[in-house]
């Protein structure tokens, strides 16, 4: 499977003056810094029809993290680089990804270096959460979790599957369970995203109580990119998603051709072989 790839538009040696630096005399006095930018979208559409609306207008974009270095000061170019590719991810939503080199030419240690620079890669994730619930006021407890999710300025939502009723899958001897999908895009990482989840339960009044016991909301995170993670706290694909129609039904609703990245089969076909 090829996957797709991202055009780029390339900004260089951007100076900027700013006041970050842990001594105190950088933040009175400021100094240079020099910004390297990558950022990632798709151009065809305006390099075919020579449409500026198309894209992303570099001089925007340049503008904007001028402003966003001189109207800030934080001690570290790693917190400059962090906030301000966040920052323009948020303001320019057509740009998938961003490459950032923030340079500090001057940097005041005493030995005669050329520059110091931090360089990250940040960027929007596709991943899809499941949702359910099976206590108390149902309906109220899905549509906390997705204004939970609406309200997370770091996510997305972009498509909400049916809610289906289903049978409890485990401890059976609980109610019947609502179940969903949701489709979303989140600059956040998957562990921050599941402490993102964790805290939207516990509004919706979540106690963990017996495990696959009756609870008022729960968001699991199915997919992340293509990504295989196998941590304690966190696995991802869900290690029992193939198994559970009450996630593959509303999955495959929204994404049928999706392939699970260990089994290399898609969505569709594991609710076939269920
Ligand atoms: P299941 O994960 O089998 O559906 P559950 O949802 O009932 O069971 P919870 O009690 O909600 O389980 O969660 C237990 C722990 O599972 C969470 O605290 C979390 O750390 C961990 N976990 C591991 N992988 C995931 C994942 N992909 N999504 C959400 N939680 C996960
Ligand atoms: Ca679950
Ligand atoms: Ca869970």
């Amino acid at each position: 499977m090829r996957k797709e790839a991202w055009d780029k538009i390339h900004i260089k040696n951007l100076e900027v003056f700013g006041k970050h630096g842990v001594l105190p005399e950088e933040n009175r006095l400021g100094q240079k810094f020099q910004i390297n930018a990558a950022l990632y979208l798709h151009t065809r559409e305006a390099g075919l029809r020579d449409d500026l609306r198309k894209t992303i207008h570099y001089g925007e974009v340049s503008r904007f993290m001028t402003s966003f270095m001189m109207e800030h000061t934080f001690q570290l170019i790693e917190t400059a680089a962090e906030q301000m590719a966040r920052a323009v991810l948020l303001q320019f939503p057509s740009m998938e990804k961003i490459r950032l080199e923030v340079l500090k030419p001057w940097a005041p240690i005493g030995l005669p270096l050329e520059s110091v620079s931090v360089e990250i890669e940040r960027g929007w994730h596709q991943v899809f959460v499941a949702i359910g619930s099976n206590l108390g006021e149902r309906e109220d407890y899905i549509a906390m979790g997705l204004e939970g999710l609406g309200q997370c300025e770091d996510c997305k939502v972009e498509q909400v599957s049916e809610i289906i009723t289903t049978k409890p899958y485990g401890v059976t001897e609980q109610p019947e369970f609502l179940n969903g999908m949701i489709k979303l895009k989140t600059l956040l990482s998957p562990q921050e995203l599941l402490q993102e989840l964790h805290r939207i339960e516990q509004e919706a009044g979540r106690e963990r109580l017996v495990h696959w016991g009756p609870r008022t909301l729960d968001l699991d995170i199915i997919f992340y990119d293509d990504w295989v993670i196998d941590t304690e706290e966190l696995q991802v694909p869900h290690p029992d998603m193939q198994n559970r129609a009450f996630v593959l039904q509303p999955l495959a609703e929204l994404a049928p051709f999706l392939r699970h990245p260990l089994f290399n089969k898609t969505v569709t076909q594991m609710l076939k072989e269920l």
